[in-house]
């Protein structure tokens, strides 16, 4: 057996309660090492008269067999779900190697069964045990139930829609197809976004995520000058009431982006803090080691040439002391008003990694005191887990997923089959606690990447990117333009102008997105609470299917990147059986070969 291999902690993804009455507790031991795992567990505190053990006692504990929830080739992922009878818990595993040794791991690590103290079997090894020691509900994780039926549209709202000409930035450029830049205005605001309401429902999105809306010199408005006002060219406070109720009226709902690691240069504390250096009172509300603050006598825009802390190396974004006492009056004030006077579902948190942990626990507790149903999601690359334990954040943004799926589509050497992409899709899983990946913020791209139509080169590609994010686990997000296979390289030429008159080919792909979106919303429950389904075929590397089974019935979403067709008996064989195959997006029962470059999103019964 690979004792290095084997490993448990009893905490976060390994170890948590999904319910406040359940328990979760997984295992990782190396791939095809272990045939099988039995975690023996009980109350700590519950002991049995033994008469033939020291002390005439022995602590109670019961076998339940773990099952293989997956793999990512290198380790097996095992799991039971228990409910313990006091919400207290004490267990070690029993593992049968396939060389057939037997091992018991707790806390003091692998020993070989028997290897202690006789007296104390059966009732188990207690004393190389982990220790939950109790399920309070208050620490359980808990993200709006609304999130998993929710299909996002994100919109940079400079380049959605001009809806109002009478707040234009001076200069504004008229509305075009292709390139744009970051240093032009199109006139994009809140009345454009009203008006593009009944398209975005129509489509089927029933969550909006927009980009900042507070006022700021840039397009982007992610340098925020005043985080208590709209930018003018956005609109009103009363535009933005109304945006809030017309998206109620029409189910969707909507959540704004919250710039709270940094301000940007018009921010009125940190103008005093140039004007006045020093002396300023707003001194302490940046990270400034000492004056003066610019080591050249001059802003070169590089932080490396300034004693201030800053986003990146960029001067024009002041890193704020969000441990300051003032500081976080000042932005828990804005966050709860958005969300208590004018209704908005919830947050997005930029460079939310970079905020101390302490000041995302008061910015939830007050969230969620103006409403309990809020979502906040962070904007977090990577694993993110010391931000879901219940504390902080519902969900961050799921860039690990999307990622898999584009470095599949693409090709790459280390995601060259759809065997490699289920791995990494299970490691995934297994790298989070179930309802934080039901609540994920799924996404293949948005203002801070390439747009998936020119990634992929393609918009079939790109749809068959789409159809497998939205198999996964977790809320999918749109972003605008993506229904016209928007094309945009990287920012700034992610963020063009959207297109209000799409021509026929741009028209049948917003039609066979919104099926798929309906599709998805059809099974959210399935997808969200399902037994997850994710293989590929040795002899077909391009091909994957994705998907998941609940009560009978699956969803699977099947793809060929390849370039021979996959037989019908192959792709069937690696399915749950089942006696009706129908292609949902087309409504057709399914019974053919996959050929190169095809999509299906199969109903299973
Ligand atoms: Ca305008």
């Amino acid at each position: 057996m690979n004792k290095a291999a084997v490993f448990h902690r009893a905490s976060d993804s390994m170890c948590y309660s999904p319910d406040g009455r359940h328990l979760v507790i997984r295992l990782s031991t190396a791939a095809d090492d272990i045939s099988s795992v039995i975690v023996m567990a009980g109350d700590p505190h519950d002991w049995m008269d033994a008469p033939g053990h020291a002390g005439g006692y022995a602590w109670r504990c019961h076998p339940h067999a773990a099952h293989k929830t997956g793999s990512d080739g290198i380790h097996d992922f095992w799991q039971i779900e228990w409910m313990p009878p006091y919400k207290r818990a004490r267990y070690f595993f029993r593992l049968t190697a396939s060389d057939g040794s037997l091992w018991d791991y707790g806390e003091k690590g692998i020993i070989a069964q028997g290897a202690g103290p006789a007296d104390q079997e059966p009732a188990g090894d207690y004393w190389n045990a982990f220790v939950f020691p109790y399920i309070n509900a208050v620490d359980v994780f808990r993200a709006p139930s609304w999130v998993e039926g929710t299909v996002w549209y994100q919109i940079f709202p400079e380049r959605f829609r001009n809806g109002d000409a009478a707040n234009d930035p001076a200069g504004t450029k008229d509305w075009h197809r292709g390139p744009v830049t970051n240093h032009e205005f199109y006139g994009g605001d809140l009345r454009g976004i009203i008006d593009g309401l009944d398209h975005v429902a129509s489509l089927g999105c029933n969550g909006i995520y927009l980009t900042p809306i507070f006022r700021s010199p840039s397009v982007h408005k992610y340098d925020t000058a005043d985080y208590l006002g709209l930018d003018p060219a956005f609109g009103t406070e009363a535009e933005l009431a109304e945006l809030v109720k017309a998206c109620s009226d029409r189910g969707i709902r909507l959540i704004l982006d919250a710039v709270f690691n940094h301000c940007g240069r018009e921010f009125g504390p940190w103008r005093d803090v140039l004007k006045n250096g020093e002396s300023s009172p707003y001194r302490d509300w940046f990270h400034i080691a000492s004056f003066p603050l610019f080591h050249k006598g001059h802003d070169t825009g590089d932080s490396r040439d300034a004693s201030f802390e800053t986003f990146a190396f960029t001067t024009g974004m002041p890193k704020l002391n969000t441990a300051n006492p003032d500081v976080r009056a000042y932005l828990l004030d804005a966050a709860e008003r958005y969300v208590r006077d004018y209704g908005i579902s919830g947050w997005r948190l930029d460079v939310s990694n970079e905020v101390d942990h302490d000041f995302w626990r008061l910015f939830r507790a007050r969230v969620k005191a103006a409403n309990p149903d809020a979502y906040i999601v962070g904007e977090i690359w990577h694993d993110a887990m010391p931000w879901l334990r219940g504390d902080q954040y519902d969900a961050v943004m799921n860039y690990p997923v999307g990622t898999a799926i584009s470095d599949f589509m693409l090709g790459r050497p280390w995601m060259a089959s759809g065997t490699d992409l289920a791995r990494r899709l299970a490691a995934i899983e297994f790298m989070y606690p179930e309802p934080v990946l039901r609540a994920a913020f799924n996404l293949l791209d948005s203002h801070d990447t390439d747009r998936i139509a020119t990634r992929f080169g393609g918009r079939g590609q790109a749809f068959m990117a789409l159809a497998l994010l939205f198999s996964l686990r977790g809320s999918p997000c749109v972003y605008y333009g993506t229904e016209y296979a928007m094309e945009g390289g990287h920012d700034p030429d992610c963020r063009r102008c959207m297109v209000w008159d799409p021509d026929q080919g741009e028209q049948a792909f917003r039609q066979m997105l919104s099926a798929l979106i309906r599709v998805r919303l059809r099974h959210s429950e399935l997808l969200a609470r399902g037994t997850r389904i994710g293989t590929g075929l040795d002899a077909y590397p391009g091909f994957v299917a994705l998907g998941a089974t609940l009560g009978g019935r699956s969803l699977v979403v099947m793809a060929n990147r390849g370039i021979v067709p996959v037989p019908a008996a192959e792709w069937k064989a690696c399915l749950p059986s089942a006696s009706s195959i129908v292609e949902l997006l087309g409504d057709q029962t399914f019974d053919r070969d996959l050929d190169p470059g095809a999509l299906a999103v199969l109903g299973l019964e």
